[in-house]
């Protein structure tokens, strides 16, 4: 795509998301490439990647509980990047449209936590966090970042200090079921929104993929900012192929132009 087809395509979004009346935006990995946190598929962590490791099995709720340190040292490369991650000018981008009126929520299918860090405060985090840490027998939660700290500095998998149990990150496994209250409340939003502004996602992973069908359902406009091509994109308003970070300032720069 030129540069002329892309300033066409922004200008279009701007419309859209300057006529709206609901927006709700819907987020997934590829919005924090950004900072530096890499995607699903991407190449550059390996996490998803090693031959040795089958991310099924690791990064599920029966793997966790069969074999912890295993969890633990394979999602070390991740926490470790999360926790040192800023918020990039699409998430900062995202927080202006809030404090602007435009933006009434954040779905989104991330755990990295960038959205609240940047200041969003309707924030539905499909797949959760890391923000906390539950034990998987008694069930109690901890503020969740000291104790990944406290593993990344000594690598030893964290227990309970009331029962014993081991900790888990709230993060949602393979295998798990999504939080239901956040669930309900993206499926709402998805419901009433009249654009639903997608970014940074292959829109693969269910059910949260189901969150722009619903909207669509809704009669509501669909805009996609997306590195690559997704299956939905026969369905939206606005498709634009390139870097939400690029995206999403220009957006807002032609919004000052239309008020
Ligand atoms: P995904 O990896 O399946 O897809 C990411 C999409 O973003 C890709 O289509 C890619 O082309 C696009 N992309 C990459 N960089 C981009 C950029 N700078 N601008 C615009 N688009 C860009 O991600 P998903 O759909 O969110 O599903 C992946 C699953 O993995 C989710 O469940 C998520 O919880 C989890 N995950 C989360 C994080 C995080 O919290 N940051 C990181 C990795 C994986």
């Amino acid at each position: 795509m030129n540069d002329e087809d892309n300033i066409h395509k922004i200008k279009q979004a701007t419309h859209i998301i300057h006529t709206a009346n609901n927006l709700v935006a819907f987020t997934g990995a590829g919005i924090s490439t950004d900072s530096g946190i890499p995607d699903f598929r991407s190449d550059v962590s390996g996490l998803w990647k090693r031959a040795d490791i089958d991310p099924l099995e690791v990064a599920s709720l029966f793997g966790f509980r069969r074999n912890p340190q295993t969890f633990y040292e394979w999602v070390r490369p991740l926490a470790n990047t999360i926790l040192n991650a800023t918020p990039n000018s699409a998430h900062e981008a995202l927080v202006t449209l809030e404090t602007d009126g435009l933006l009434t929520s954040v779905i989104t299918q991330n755990i990295d936590m960038l959205h609240t860090r940047a200041g969003n405060t309707n924030v539905y985090e499909l797949h959760g966090h890391m923000r906390l840490t539950t034990c998987i027998r008694c069930y109690h939660e901890f503020d969740g970042v000291p104790i990944l700290e406290q593993f990344l500095m000594d690598g030893l998998v964290p227990h309970c200090p009331d029962c014993g149990g081991v900790l888990k990150p709230n993060v949602i496994l393979f295998g798990e079921q999504l939080p239901v209250r956040e669930l309900r409340q993206a499926q709402e939003a998805s419901k009433k929104c009249d654009v639903m502004l997608i970014i940074g996602s292959s829109l693969e992973v269910a059910p949260a993929n189901q969150m722009p069908i619903i909207a669509k359902r809704n009669m509501a406009k669909i805009i996609i900012i997306n590195l690559e091509e997704t299956h939905l994109d026969h369905m939206a308003d606005v498709v634009i192929h390139a870097r939400a970070a690029q995206i999403l300032p220009q957006i807002l720069t032609h919004l000052q132009d239309v008020v």
